[in-house]
């Protein structure tokens, strides 16, 4: 690891918390570090490939020798994938060294740089003689929405050690936003936020408040119609009511979860307290009714986008993966202003469960939409063919409208800074992964643990002092909700401690050993009996991991719409399976299939095998569900 590293995606100047940075947290192997290698050598190459081959770098190029609009390829937001590509590269080539990252960054930087016009605009799509004008479609045109991953893009490089041209060009284009959508300027805001994230970012990167002057002008102006009624209303993009008077995250769901993850970095930057605690009563609004049980949010198709409370269809679930990675960075910012343990616990929910079910093993295909019941098997895709569909059965190698699979990279490159945390008192380890810490506390003492664990295939986690100043300091742990009955076992002293945040204050030596021992039994977990589309069903979890079952392990030509599961009986773990006392059901077909008696059914005795949901759909065409109905008590309500 460099020393000179800063590595935070998120650097707040105040709040409870202090991140630590990738060149601070170094992941060393296990579930996370696995998916950061293949993350390294497989999804970076295989998403610029693409975006080669589609011609969306080419776009650049394109602008440079002067051929657009004839030559333009993609939908009208793909300068905003290179970015986020160049995200991860940048985030990569600080955390591994790896030279191939770096090669990509720098040559991608260099194309973008020459179109930069001179007074800081850079878009391939508008303002060129046959393009639309600047900023004529603020609807749709996703301008303010690119600018905002190029923003996110340059801090990553100058936060991976590297300040060089593409920060240049990123103040450049900042400055421009700034002149032209200042008070007296364009009065109004761009249809997908995004550029309120980039902004806070790049002020506290270079302290430059006009940056976060221009951020807090958006946020505020957003939800006064500055934008048309289109056909979908002004929630979609959040522009019907001001975000200060919403009580629930509502419209399209990355829409509104970027948007309110800006509002706490403005909120944070500004000690805005009364918006910060608007966006916290969003956030458990949302949470309490409108969340899967995977942390996946939105429910709908059409306008990927909220529902009202409750409507939570397993078969329906939109649950887009950019929106779980966009709900990881809310939970992750509010952690920081607030220091609460419930935010680590549903980032966690999000990325054990949205955001690492959506790419392959070979990390060379992508789940767009993530729905908790697939009905039937899907069709294995070419790898050669672009999907124009979000919502495909099974994983696909790239997509028109392709956000997923960079937003996965930028967040595997960087998810060593999401781990843990210091403050006044000592170290916060909020995830758990193998992975060597070593920082600096405010006091300037050193500290370092090593942490060792297979979790979330076990439950122990061992964290081994490597470092340590004189004197006490603590060392706090996050307890998951879920983990009522964890132990906590210090200098030989065990002791129960409770879902939350269980400290350590003491002097610590060299060696010193802390192990934490979760209860890592598979347990039923019951809904809510208000999300009426799975009333009568159960789930099950294990640890942090949301389970599910898949065709392929039901016996030949029978579908998951046949399981039913006796909840009243314990689960079994068999090898990487969890295992329920069950049943399979058939039932006559009707002509009609509603009567006095629900139609005829047999049924034979079976098993039912679980594996985990972020494993689904690697073994080939399979229908799936997370939800199954129960005979058993514990629905019974
Ligand atoms: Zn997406």
């Amino acid at each position: 690891m460099s020393a000179i590293i800063d590595g935070r995606p998120v650097v707040p100047g105040g709040g409870s918390l202090r991140p630590l940075g990738i060149g601070e947290v170094e992941i060393t192997g296990g579930f996370w570090g696995d998916r950061q290698v293949v993350n390294s050598s497989a999804t970076i190459a295989h998403c610029h490939d693409w975006m080669e081959r589609l011609g969306w770098v080419g776009n650049f190029r394109a602008a440079k020798e002067g051929r657009l609009p004839q030559d333009r390829n993609g939908v009208v937001f793909t300068d905003s994938d290179v970015y986020k590509l160049m995200e991860a590269a940048a985030w990569e080539s600080g955390r591994s060294d790896s030279k191939d990252a770096e090669a990509r960054f720098v040559d991608l930087a260099q194309i973008i740089a020459s179109v930069q016009e001179s007074d800081g605009y850079l878009n391939t799509v508008f303002g060129r003689p046959g393009q639309p004008g600047r900023y004529t479609d603020l609807e749709w045109g996703h301008e303010l929405y690119c600018y905002g991953h190029m923003l996110q893009a340059a801090v990553a490089r100058a936060r991976s050690g590297t300040t060089d041209l593409f920060v240049e060009v990123a103040r450049r284009a900042a400055d421009h936003v700034c002149e032209t959508f200042g008070r007296g300027g364009i009065e109004r805001v761009g249809g997908h936020p995004e550029i309120e994230l980039g902004l806070v970012e790049l002020a506290r990167l270079t302290g430059e408040e006009r940056y976060l002057n221009q951020a807090a002008l958006f946020v505020d102006r957003r939800g006064h119609h500055t934008l048309a009624d289109i056909h979908r209303g002004r929630s979609y993009f959040q522009d019907d009511v001001p975000l200060r008077r919403q009580e629930a995250f509502t419209g399209h769901a990355v829409r509104a979860l970027y948007l309110a993850a800006g509002a706490v970095d403005v909120a944070v930057e500004t000690e805005d307290e009364a918006l910060l605690e608007t966006i916290i009563e969003q956030w458990e609004h949302t949470v309490a009714r409108r969340t899967y049980l995977t942390g996946g949010m939105g429910s709908h198709h059409d306008g990927e986008r909220f529902g009202d409370d409750f409507v939570l269809p397993p078969d329906r679930a939109y649950s887009e993966t950019c929106a779980g990675i966009a709900s990881v960075m809310l939970s992750w910012r509010l952690l920081l202003a607030t220091g609460e343990s419930r935010f680590a616990d549903l980032a966690e929910r999000t990325l054990y469960n949205v955001v690492a079910t959506s790419p392959a093993p070979d990390g060379r295909s992508f789940f767009y939409a993530n729905p908790l019941h697939q009905r039937v098997p899907g069709a294995v895709p070419s790898p050669d063919a672009v999907s124009n569909r979000a919502s495909s059965s099974l994983r696909e190698p790239w997509f028109a409208v392709s956000c997923c699979p960079t937003n996965v990279a930028r967040t595997f490159a960087s998810l060593g800074a999401y781990l843990a945390t210091v403050d006044r008192e000592g170290l916060q380890l909020h995830q758990y992964a193998n992975s060597r810490i070593t920082t600096s506390l405010d006091d300037g003492r050193r500290v370092g643990v090593e942490v060792t664990t297979a979790y979330p295939n076990d439950g122990r986690i061992s964290i081994r002092v490597t470092e340590t100043g004189d004197g006490p300091w603590s060392l706090t742990l996050r307890i998951p909700e879920w983990a009522a009955g964890t132990w906590l076992i210090d200098q030989g002293t065990r002791r129960s401690v409770g879902p939350g945040n269980a400290s350590l204050e003491r002097s610590f030596a060299v060696g010193d050993q802390i192990e934490l021992e979760l209860p890592m039994a598979p347990r039923w977990t019951v809904p809510d009996p208000r999300i009426d589309s799975i009333r009568g069903c159960v789930a099950v979890e294990q640890g942090p991991l949301v389970l599910c079952v898949e065709s392929v392990d039901l016996p030949e030509g029978r579908d998951v719409g046949s399981v039913r599961v006796d909840s009243g009986q314990a689960l079994e773990v068999k090898g990487d399976m969890v295992v329920a006392n069950g049943r399979l059901v058939d039932v006559d077909d009707q002509r009609w299939p509603y009567s006095d008696s629900g139609g005829v059914s047999t049924s034979i005795d079976s098993p039912v095998h679980m594996v985990p949901y972020y494993r689904w759909a690697t073994r080939g065409p399979a229908t799936m569900r997370v939800w199954i109905p129960t005979d058993g008590s514990a629905a019974d309500r």
